[in-house]
């Protein structure tokens, strides 16, 4: 039972704060404002470091809730000396504010709590992010254990941990998708996506506002989508962390992407051209001027073997230029251009040219002005490096021509044409013989066109090297096409994908499928694999 004093102070200070709300309130009215009573309304705490905690202390201005592209800011000082601030930051972030009055103690109260939430937000802004592999090591390097390991997380450290976890399963994007309940956490690992966990509301909405904040993200915008990036150090090296947002039904969706720098990966030799084909490629690139071309859908990897070309060719008495969309890997040395809403590919190409390199990489060719830019660059000088999207070799030809590319432009002017694949290897852990069946067999042969299939072939069983999938890296399976003096003769007449397939076939091209299947017999990767991935 508290004492009958005690009882009275709270009543007298009940009513005190009651007083003083009534008071904010009827002066807010008097001055066209609106009124909150932060102890009580609900704070969206990631507005709340929106200013700057400085400007907030200064000016005793509290961010509480954003709608839209508003923020409404609490104060219990008005009219106050914020204008000139506000409209800075206003013009900067694209932002409106809306000036809500509050009572002195619900706004210390809001101060408090500025304070309290500082660390979740602004502990990462001075001191790089640190990953050691030993915190990698520790307990990260199979998946179970990753999503053990983040249940058992607080919200403030989620980050490292999803970091390290994807550097210790080798994965290549973070994709985090908000659902109705919470949000899904999913590791892209030899290009397959695999779920994690999924993150309660709370610990997803900790872990966006600390992505966007490293990011340089807009906090506020959740109704566009948005690019950004942040470093965090590993090891001896800067990883760099692309991020992109997405505004979808449930709230705003991220992919992460990880970029080294300079990658040890990048090595012609190591992507797992044959032999035959690497070959062509280190002979077409000491040529001083041409393209080179290659050729895929979306995530064949056709990227990544213009970065080992660049790697090779990267000397300091050469000056290479890029213009990417966006930039995939960093390249010292290299000036690497992205594409953004001022430059295009082909407004990019032009000021590109005026700055006389040697060797130019474009992202894509896209559209008949790149085209155009393209050709006539690799016909005064330069050494032109891009990728088309097309099914095979022969299709860039065609592709060409369609962008009104006179076909004798093309002669003796494209040096090499390649396409590419990634197919995913057996893994190395729990590969193993397996029977292969009569109907197998008849089907192998047809899409293979090959003449007999062994009985057996190898197939990963699934381990916990592989997460269960069989699988572990991955590989190039491609083709080349180095135009033939007959080829140059059937350009002029416009032939056909097919008529270019036949011809080049006929100079000694071994067609995709055949690489893939040397694969298969090689116990490299599985005949399904290279199906899937070569069949469009
Ligand atoms: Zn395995």
């Amino acid at each position: 039972m508290p004492k009958p004093s005690s009882v009275i102070k709270q009543v007298v200070s009940v009513s005190r704060e009651e007083e003083e709300e009534n008071e904010a309130k009827s002066k807010a009215k008097s001055l066209g404002l609106g009124y909150v009573n932060l102890k009580t309304s609900p704070i969206q705490v990631e507005v709340l470091h929106f200013l700057g905690d400085e400007i907030s202390k200064k000016y005793r201005l509290i961010p509480y809730i954003a709608i839209g592209r508003t923020v409404r800011l609490a104060t219990d000082v008005y009219p106050g000396n914020f204008k000139a601030d506000l409209d800075k930051i206003s013009q900067q972030k694209k932002i409106s504010f809306q000036i809500v009055l509050a009572s002195s103690s619900s706004l210390n109260h809001a101060l408090d709590l500025l304070d309290k939430t500082k660390d979740l937000f602004l502990k990462a802004q001075p001191e790089k992010i640190i990953i050691t592999k030993e915190q990698i090591d520790k307990s990260i390097k199979d998946l179970a254990a990753l999503q053990t390991a983040i249940q058992q997380t607080p919200t403030t450290q989620l980050l490292e941990l999803i970091l390290a976890g994807a550097l210790g399963t080798r994965a290549s994007d973070i994709h985090l998708s908000p659902q109705k309940k919470g949000a899904v956490l999913r590791l892209r690992i030899d290009g397959a996506l695999q779920v994690i966990t999924v993150l309660t509301n709370e610990a997803f909405k900790g872990l966006s506002s600390r992505i966007k904040y490293l990011a340089g993200l807009n906090i506020v915008g959740k109704d566009v989508p948005q690019d950004g990036s942040f470093s965090f150090r590993y090891g001896n090296e800067d990883l760099d962390i692309r991020v992109s947002t997405l505004p979808t039904e449930y709230g705003e969706s991220f992919v992460l992407r990880v970029l080294e720098e300079n990658p040890k990966s990048l090595h012609l030799e190591s992507l797992g051209f044959s032999q035959n084909v690497e070959n062509m490629i280190r002979e077409a690139i000491m040529h001083p001027n041409g393209l080179i071309l290659n050729t895929g859908p979306t995530g064949s990897g056709k990227t990544t073997t213009l970065y080992a070309i660049l790697n090779i060719l990267n000397k300091p008495q050469k000056n290479i230029v890029t213009i990417e969309d966006p930039i995939e890997y960093k390249l010292s040395g290299v000036e690497q251009i992205p594409v953004s809403a001022k430059v295009n590919f082909a407004n990019g190409l032009r000021s590109i040219l005026r700055h006389d390199p040697d060797i130019i990489m474009i992202g894509e060719i896209r559209d008949k002005e790149t085209a155009d830019i393209a050709v006539q660059a690799s016909l005064t000088g330069h050494l032109v490096l891009s990728t088309l999207h097309t099914n095979n070799a022969a299709g860039a030809f065609v592709r060409f021509v369609d962008l009104d590319i006179q076909p004798f432009l093309l002669v003796g002017n494209v040096l090499l044409v390649i396409a590419q694949r990634l197919v995913r290897k057996i893994c190395p852990y729990c590969r193993a013989r397996v029977k292969v069946n009569e109907d197998k067999k008849v089907f192998y042969k047809k899409y293979f066109r090959v003449g007999s299939v062994p009985d057996e072939l190898v197939y990963g069983q699934g381990c916990v090297y592989c997460h269960g999938t069989g699988f572990l890296g991955r590989t190039v399976v491609a083709e080349a096409i180095k135009p033939s003096d007959e080829l140059n003769r059937l350009l002029q007449a416009k032939p056909n994908t097919q008529e270019i397939q036949v011809a080049a076939i006929k100079n000694g091209m071994k067609p995709m499928v055949l690489d893939g299947w040397d694969k298969v017999l090689a116990g490299i990767t599985t005949a399904e694999e290279v199906i899937e991935k070569t069949s469009f």
